[in-house]
């Protein structure tokens, strides 16, 4: 089945509108991804069906349950290939997207791979989310921090939230072990200022449980944290 049949076969799951532009965006994303994944490694996931069910569709869901308003700043924190950030960015035109990660040569396939896709609403940022969170042109900047598959949520926490502003959200997708990273968040989340709003638990499709957190921050947060990446890896919160 081609990206354009498996996600529409599968849209009543993500229960957003998917345009045809939409659709045109993610099968030049698929084709890129396939292609630049034969000479670096992006993804273990390289059939169709798991590009567009376990990238596209989970990506997507993030927008399904969380509300984000027109003109919003996210930054995708550990974008690796661009997810989620990335199809954020070309489904919803409207806001401006950061995709960060440690790893450049991955981002510079990621800025092919959106310029290939004819998307303007983003930014790519090479470094790692505890130096970044400590400059001031990223700290406390943007509405919605997001993270998938990048370190369990106590250290998720310390890299995310502070680029968050006050009243704004991290989202954090998880598997199915999200209850017991939650469990083990509680001081990292007291700490940061961050306050659970919401657990949104799903079927992706065939592909197993998953969870989206919603965590608010409620209060500007100690300017020690991020604190370096020797001290998070030493004594998470
Ligand atoms: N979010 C993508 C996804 O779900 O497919 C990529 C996940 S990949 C397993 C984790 C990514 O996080 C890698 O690209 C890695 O370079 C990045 N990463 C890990 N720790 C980081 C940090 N402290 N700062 C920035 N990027 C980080």
């Amino acid at each position: 089945m081609s990206i354009e049949n498996i996600i529409k076969a599968n849209a009543d799951i993500v229960d957003i509108s998917i345009s045809d532009d939409l659709i045109k965006k993610l099968e030049i994303y698929s084709g890129e991804l396939k292609e630049w994944n034969e000479k670096i490694n992006l993804t273990a996931i390289t059939d169709d069906e798991g590009i567009a069910i376990k990238h596209f569709i989970d990506s997507l869901m993030l927008l399904k349950y969380v509300d984000i308003p027109e003109n919003s700043k996210i930054i995708d924190v550990g974008t690796g290939a661009g997810f989620p950030g990335l199809v954020i960015a070309a489904a919803r035109p409207d806001v401006k997207v950061t995709l960060l990660d440690s790893t450049g040569k991955k981002l510079k396939v990621v800025a092919d791979i959106a310029e290939k896709m004819g998307l303007t609403n983003y930014k790519i940022l090479n470094m790692r989310a505890e130096e970044a969170g400590q400059k001031k042109e990223y700290r406390e900047q943007y509405d919605f921090a997001t993270a998938r598959a990048v370190a369990e949520l106590r250290v998720l926490s310390e890299y995310c939230l502070p680029f968050v502003k006050q009243n704004g959200y991290f989202v954090s997708m998880k598997g199915a072990l999200a209850d017991k990273e939650i469990e083990n968040a509680f001081n990292a989340l007291k700490t940061l200022s961050g306050k659970i709003e919401g657990k949104y638990n799903f079927d992706l499709c065939s592909a197993g449980e998953r969870n989206i957190i919603k965590i608010k921050k409620i209060s500007q947060i100690p300017t020690k944290y991020p604190r370096v990446s020797a001290q998070i890896a030493k004594k998470p919160l």
